[in-house]
């Protein structure tokens, strides 16, 4: 949401009524809907909020197969949201159209923040439905991986203990991780969510990575970095 001129963006909306009601609590104008991809517990509201919301959405994504898409988008490509800019980073592999948006805005006040569907969550990454690892590895590593290290990140699911579980049977003496794991816990236990995490986060991963063999690239060796729930 833009602060001064209210207009608002919605990530992955797959609960419409719970959407409109945020909408009219904090009045605010929406105007977009960005789709990361077009699996079901992403894109399946776009059709059930455009339809009952009143006013014209544009639905936004990078693969055609996106319910109710008025604007296909790819790599760098960028939108506004009153002053805040949204730009497109194509990230291929999850899905063979995912997309992950990047916010920022010209008030310093503001982090910028990144929404990485399924392809980044905490610890770890999305399955490789559509896409291999050297695809996954350029959209870690070389897109949001180039993103600035205070970036928030909104992922899609709430996976962090899994992965992060994950990460210790790779590493078991990883302090980084440990110290990860009983701070999601302890979140999770106060009904919080462990979302966002930063950029920073899973530069510690790969930091780690390049001194005993990247979790990511075990990811990738072990279980073709399965390690989300299934369905992810
Ligand atoms: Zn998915």
């Amino acid at each position: 949401m833009d602060e001064q001129s209210k207009e608002a963006a919605i990530v992955d909306p797959v609960e419409p009524k719970t959407v409109l009601e945020a909408v009219k609590a904090a009045g605010v104008s929406l105007t977009t809907v960005l789709t990361t991809h077009h699996h079901w517990d992403h894109a399946g509201g776009n059709k059930e909020l455009v339809s009952t919301f009143g006013q014209p959405l544009k639905v936004v994504g990078g693969d055609d197969r996106i319910e109710g898409l008025t604007q296909l988008v790819g790599h760098g490509d960028t939108l506004q949201i009153g002053s805040l800019k949204v730009e497109c980073l194509f990230t291929p592999c999850h899905t063979k159209g995912h997309i992950c948006y990047y916010v920022t805005s010209d008030d310093p006040e503001h982090k910028p923040v990144v929404f990485t569907g399924d392809t980044l969550f905490i610890g770890g990454c999305g399955k490789f439905f559509e896409g291999d690892g050297p695809q996954m590895y350029r959209a870690l590593i070389e897109v949001l991986g180039a993103l600035p290290d205070h970036t928030f990140v909104y992922c899609g699911h709430e996976y962090a203990i899994q992965n992060l579980k994950f990460g210790l049977h790779v590493e078991p003496n990883n302090t980084a991780i440990q110290e990860k794991i009983a701070w999601v816990k302890k979140r999770r236990e106060e009904n919080l969510p462990s979302v966002p995490s930063s950029i920073v986060t899973f530069n510690v991963s790969r930091n780690l990575g390049s001194r005993s063999g990247c979790l990511v690239e075990a990811c990738y060796a072990v279980f073709g970095c399965n390690c989300s729930e299934p369905g992810g």
